[in-house]
């Protein structure tokens, strides 16, 4: 049985320092330009990465991925395009109406749109349909720099099975432990062996953000490695996990 954590943001500050020692930045988002990682934090709902770069390569080809090309496309074509990224019908209104509202709100500006303070503009995207708050703060933190630690699946699962949170615990709750955690810690020393699943640097991980911004950015993109090469949704592969020293000879929370 894992002990009670009498500090849960050092346990998460010891994570985030040895994960970096490890594998080092994984660069996320793996995106050239801010409507992109727009496009995939939709198109990512529900689905694998891997069938959301088959739906970005077809609007690419189709030369949509971009504000003008999903503006100007047919409905119908849209669906089309993306198909292979699922829930097709519903992902395509959902990309329409992000156009209809960046329009009418900021000119179809993204740069105005992102100059929002980032608690007004986080809630003006939790309130457009399809959008939770994975999604927003993926937008938030990727696509516009804005200081947002984004909790996914992998995150709640990985503090779970570590006693750090419950199961059940709140979005914002895990994400403000995250972000008490490492907002203040020194710029990461960037590593020579990343893990097998880091991108190559792109234009949007290599944009110029702030220091606390760079750590969230770069714990998320640890934990997606941690739980695709180890922290599977059942039997967990501890042996070789940078995070298995943590568990202290126990097995991971049930
Ligand atoms: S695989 Fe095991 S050691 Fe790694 S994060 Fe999951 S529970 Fe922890």
């Amino acid at each position: 049985m894992l002990p009670q954590l009498a500090n849960p943001e050092g346990q998460v500050r010891q994570f985030y320092q040895a994960l970096l020692s490890a594998w080092g930045a994984q660069h996320w988002w793996p995106a050239q330009s801010r409507f992109e990682v727009i496009v995939g934090a939709y198109l990512t709902q529900n689905t694998a990465w891997t069938n959301v770069e088959r739906a970005m390569a077809n609007l690419r080809g189709a030369r949509a991925l971009r504000l003008d090309g999903i503006r100007q496309i047919p409905l119908a074509e849209l669906e089309a395009l993306i198909r292979p990224a699922g829930y097709f019908r519903q992902k395509a209104a959902r990309l329409k109406r992000f156009i209809a509202f960046l329009d009418a709100r900021y000119g179809g500006s993204l740069t105005r749109m992102f100059a929002q303070p980032t608690a007004e503009l986080r809630a003006e995207l939790l309130g457009l349909n399809g959008i939770g708050p994975e999604t927003a703060d993926s937008i938030l933190s990727y696509a516009g720099n804005h200081p947002m630690f984004v909790v996914d699946a992998y995150t709640r699962r990985i503090l779970h099975r570590h006693g750090i949170l419950p199961a059940a615990a709140a979005y914002d709750e895990i994400r403000s432990l995250v972000e008490r955690a490492i907002v203040g810690m020194p710029a990461p020393v960037p590593k020579a062996a990343p893990s097998p699943l880091a991108h190559s640097p792109s234009r949007i991980s290599r944009a110029r953000r702030s220091a606390a911004s760079q750590h969230f950015n770069d714990l998320h993109g640890l934990i997606v490695s941690v739980g695709k090469l180890h922290c599977h949704k059942t039997s967990p592969k501890c042996v070789g996990c940078p995070l298995a020293p943590f568990l202290n000879g126990c097995e991971p929370a049930v």
